[in-house]
């Protein structure tokens, strides 16, 4: 383990994150909560923030995903042995659960940045010689909701053993905790029993980040699960602190329990103050670390262009300076690079002359990801010989409803192409990997979840730092996308003041017509005009200039970890 004192010494920041995307085959993550906790560490390491991270690690990871021949999802349970990328931690520490002790020990697995600083990040494991059959599967899988136990067993590992770790470990200046989402606010009680049970102290060190914009969405346990786990050792300030409606709720905990709160976009901010009105919640809208999103194509330009541009993601804002030509020549690269790689995984070839919409992202019902097959005749004959569709994303396995969304795509897609010829493909595993094709292959990002369910989003930010464009409901990040540059896209509906009292801000009919009716006059004739959707790229690759996590994590270190007046800054930014 060579994390050196110094490094340990210098570590201010703990960034504490149920789900972490470092690779893309290190199944540490299931969506975008993770790959955002990646790109955050990936840009604290570029900005040099003094930071270190825990998450736990899944042995068998999330799913493999697999479809059969009538679109019904199949779960592979993937078993992941990556460790030639980590150092294992010597000493495990002990952590209460029920009447047992559980060793928890961890792996670490390093981030570097451009100018060679590094970001521990450990992952944290049951799988320890010593613990007893049960307790080494505890952390064997993410989001694994066959129980509350389970899920709360791995909460108190993350919150509770991350602390303690990072104590055994030396790591004696951290002077921030930051809370990614409320898995991790169990790390309070540690801090409470660490600082002598005063609550200001714990107060002053915890930093919280919420996600979620909907209530259901919040981490919820009934206080005789809590007295089962952690029996007579839960303080009960905390628990009345975190206790609302009679259940614990982990958003409130974490919250009474930080200095700072932040929502995750502008509009996130509003909902998030109307759920709890009492708080005081500020905004910092996500971003993409921009280095690690960017297509090989689209990168060469920028290097060309701006050769200080990773470290200066402001430069962006001049990308209407990019050459046409080339432009439209890196995108073709990309396009054939997603065609390519689609040939050899499911049964209908795209068309490299085609429009082609991307979509893509967890199938869970509220993201309506069948919204567009509303009126099929009506959309098969807008897109006859015009436009195509790819589709990929995972159901979680016990979410029918959203298993049953994939089959209506695959069912959708025969219909399409037997009566009009339009295809419709579904690609199989959306991982990393996949994202970096399709953010850039695909010339329009289509998204359109239910009003103000979606507290930014990142797929949109990807798409649009390669030059693809937006067309996707006025939520979560893309009403500041959209302000900043309406040129990048196409928006679907209204903006959220623009509803009426009373009106139906989801319906099915009006945002299918809308989306039918863009197609129709806006984005295919727009397509057979070359330069204004040049024109159009280039102010989509515009928005990456503030869409970033170097930007992100430059609000992060002034406002939530107070850093700047520590450390003149490096980043010195728009
Ligand atoms: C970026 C990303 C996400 C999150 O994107 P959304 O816009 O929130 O859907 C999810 N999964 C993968 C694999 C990603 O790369």
């Amino acid at each position: 383990m060579e994390i050196n004192k110094s490094l340990k010494n210098d570590t201010k920041i703990a960034y504490i994150s149920m789900e972490i995307g470092l690779e893309s085959n290190i199944p540490t993550y299931s969506g975008g909560l993770g790959v955002l906790a990646g790109d955050t560490v990936r840009s604290a390491a570029d900005l040099e923030i003094p930071m270190v991270c825990v998450c736990l690690c899944y042995s068998s990871g999330y799913f493999y995903q697999l479809f059969n021949e009538k679109g019904e999802q199949k779960e592979k349970e993937i078993q992941w042995s990556f460790f030639y990328e980590f150092d294992k931690v010597e000493q495990p520490i002990t952590i209460k659960l029920e009447d047992q002790e559980v060793l928890v020990s961890a792996w670490l697995y390093k981030v570097i940045g451009q100018s060679g600083h590094i970001i521990p990040v450990f992952l944290l494991t049951t799988e320890v010689e010593g613990n007893e059959p049960w307790k080494q599967k505890l952390t064997g899988s993410l989001y694994d909701s066959t129980s509350r136990w389970n899920r709360i067993v791995q909460e108190m590992i993350l919150g509770i053993g991350g602390v303690k770790l990072l104590n055994s470990l030396g790591y004696e200046n951290i002077r921030v905790y930051h809370i990614n989402e409320g898995h991790g606010a169990f790390a309070t009680l540690e801090l409470y029993e660490t600082l002598n049970n005063q609550l200001e102290k714990v107060k002053e060190r915890c930093a919280f980040t919420t996600h979620t914009p909907v209530p259901a969405g919040h981490d919820r346990f009934n206080h005789s699960l809590i007295k089962k786990v952690f029996q007579d050792r839960f303080p009960p300030e905390l628990l009345k602190l975190g206790t609302e409606n009679g259940e614990l709720n982990m958003t409130v905990l974490a919250m009474n329990c930080s200095q700072y709160v932040n929502a995750v976009s502008v509009k996130h901010e509003k909902t998030t103050r109307e759920m709890f009105p009492n708080y005081d919640i500020d905004a910092i809208t996500n971003g993409i670390h921009l280095p690690f999103w960017v297509s090989r194509p689209i990168r060469k330009i920028f290097d060309r262009k701006w050769p200080n541009w990773k470290s200066h993601p402001e430069v962006l804002s001049n990308a209407i300076e990019i050459d046409d030509l080339e432009l439209f020549d890196a995108h073709l690269e990309n396009k054939f690079n997603l065609i390519s790689y689609q040939k050899g995984h499911s049964w209908n070839l795209l068309d490299e002359e085609l429009i082609t919409i991307g979509f893509a992202r967890r199938f869970a019902t509220y993201k309506r990801a069948i919204l567009i097959f509303h009126d099929l005749d009506r959309l098969g004959k807008i897109c006859q010989g015009e436009v195509q569709f790819i589709f990929a994303g995972k159901a979680h396995p016990q979410d029918q409803a959203g298993k049953e969304y994939i089959k209506k795509i695959y069912e959708a897609g025969r219909y399409l192409y037997d009566n009009y010829g339009v295809k419709v493909v579904l690609m199989e595993n959306y991982n990393i990997d996949l994202a970096h094709m399709l953010v850039s292959g695909v010339d329009v990002w289509l998204n359109y979840p239910e009003r103000y369910r979606e507290a930014s989003g990142t797929s949109g930010m990807k798409a649009s730092l390669n030059g693809v464009l937006n067309f996707s409901v006025l939520d979560g990040w893309w009403i500041e996308g959209y302000k900043m540059k309406p040129e990048a896209g196409w928006p679907i509906g209204k903006f959220p003041d623009e509803y009426k009292e009373g009106e139906d801000i989801n319906s099915w009919e009006k945002d299918s017509q809308y989306i039918y009716e863009t197609l129709q006059n806006e984005i295919i004739p727009t397509y057979m005009n070359h330069d204004e959707w040049l024109f159009k790229c280039k102010n989509a690759i515009a928005l990456a200039a503030y869409f970033n996590t170097h930007r992100m994590v430059s609000e992060y270190a002034e406002f939530a970890y107070s850093l700047i007046k520590q450390k003149p800054w490096k980043y010195t930014g728009a």
